[in-house]
């Protein structure tokens, strides 16, 4: 599941994938569109339709009236063909596991979540997951044989190696991964898995706040605090695919020890447990995040002092990142980012006192979109950015 274009197959096949991300991304588009969108010739982009029209992959569908506004024959719309085909979303995070369905295009058409100790029991995650991807396949009306692939985040570095090139493994000191190959072989369809914080990323860049934006940061705060770094357009990767390990710059190396095995590293002092077990004396065992994010809201004073501190703390770390890779946009995101303005404006303070103005001055920092359903929605467009459209074309219902 390399990014690389090689995994796209043949060119051709690059060719159709282009024009369906065109359609999976404006909805609709006419073959003059197409045209303009792809860069292709209209004689390909003709014979390409074609093709893909003949396996059931797209249809037509009525132009809305007035649409273009032109004299004449209206141009006919080209759609996918929802009913060809669904992919799954699954997000592991450190005590929650969220479900989506989406149809080829993207677009959700049922969700499911369920608090859960996966760090605890990674095993038990499996069950609950599949419990919810059968659940929400139903409120879908769609099935497993109708669906392309599963893709999955985790709240864990995903380590690339050339005899693991899909990521099997984790660091020491990670909790353990949800045994995904169990999660295949119960699900019968393929499954691919990232890092939760790059998947927000690719979501935020798609769909959400960071639409159209080529350098970017992105920062989910939660059970865990991590990165996304978008440069130039591209999900940066790095050696082996550990990028963005933000939770564990380390402020204090006399500090608490961390998961990580370091000392007195971000996560100790900012993440969700960390501000739990400051809340927790307070409010009692069962207090959560989402109690905390709402109290804030509500103009708790102690939770937004909490969150002010985290962001300010996140901030500095990400000021100093700023100051190496010069992002136009930093984007908050993550369960606590539900906070509010209180922890945006915290990070951008933060930033301010640890970048150069000039970098300062040109990064906005901007809450996500996508809220903590980033992480979900990235993983469905990992799996429609990385499968095939002959795949997809299998998947299509006989006409
Ligand atoms: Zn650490």
């Amino acid at each position: 599941m390399s990014s690389s274009p090689g995994t796209l197959g043949s060119l051709k096949d690059r060719n159709r994938l282009r024009i369906v991300d065109v359609l999976r991304r404006s909805g609709t588009a006419s073959r003059v569109e197409l045209v303009r969108a792809t860069g292709l010739s209209r004689t390909t982009v003709s014979k390409l339709v074609g093709e893909l029209q003949a396996s059931g992959l797209i249809v037509e569908r009525q132009a809305a009236s007035g649409d273009g506004g032109q004299v004449g024959r209206p141009a006919i719309a080209l759609a996918l063909n929802p009913r060809s085909g669904g992919v799954v979303g699954i997000d592991f995070g450190h005590d929650l596991v969220r479900v989506a369905v989406a149809d080829l295009s993207g677009g959700v058409l049922a969700e499911g979540r369920s608090a859960f100790d996966v760090d605890g029991d990674p095993a038990g995650a499996i069950d609950v997951a599949v419990e919810l991807v059968h659940a929400a396949l139903g409120d879908a009306e769609s099935d497993l044989d109708r669906t392309v692939g599963v893709g999955v985040a985790v709240s864990a570095p995903i380590v690339r190696t050339p005899e693991a090139p899909a990521g099997a493994h984790i660091l020491p000191g990670w909790p353990e991964l949800p045994p995904l190959e169990e999660l295949e072989a119960r699900l019968g369809r393929p499954v691919i898995v990232d890092n939760d914080a790059n998947l927000g990323a690719l979501a935020e860049v798609r769909d959400g706040a960071a639409r159209g934006a080529r350098n970017v940061l992105y920062v989910m705060l939660s059970g865990g605090i991590g990165a996304g770094l978008i440069l130039d357009g591209r999900l940066v990767r790095g050696h082996r695919g550990i990028t963005g390990e933000l939770g564990h710059v380390v402020l204090d190396p006399n500090g608490p020890i961390c998961r990580c095995g370091n000392r007195g590293c971000i996560e100790t002092v900012a993440s969700g447990p960390a501000l739990l077990a400051a809340m927790r004396p307070l409010r009692g065992p069962a207090f959560t995040v989402e109690d905390a994010t709402r109290a804030a809201r509500d103009g708790d004073d102690g939770a937004r002092r909490l969150f002010a501190d985290a962001g300010r703390t996140v901030g500095q770390a990400v000021g100093a990142i700023c100051n190496l890779v010069n992002p136009e946009l930093v984007v908050v995101g993550g369960d606590m980012a539900l906070a509010g303005d209180v922890l945006v404006d915290a990070v951008r303070d933060g930033i301010a006192l640890a970048a150069i103005p000039a970098i300062r001055d040109d990064a906005r920092v901007i809450p996500a979109q996508l809220g903590d359903r980033a992480e979900v929605l990235g993983a469905i467009g990992l799996v429609l950015a990385e499968t095939e459209t002959e795949a997809l074309a299998v998947m299509a219902p006989a006409s």
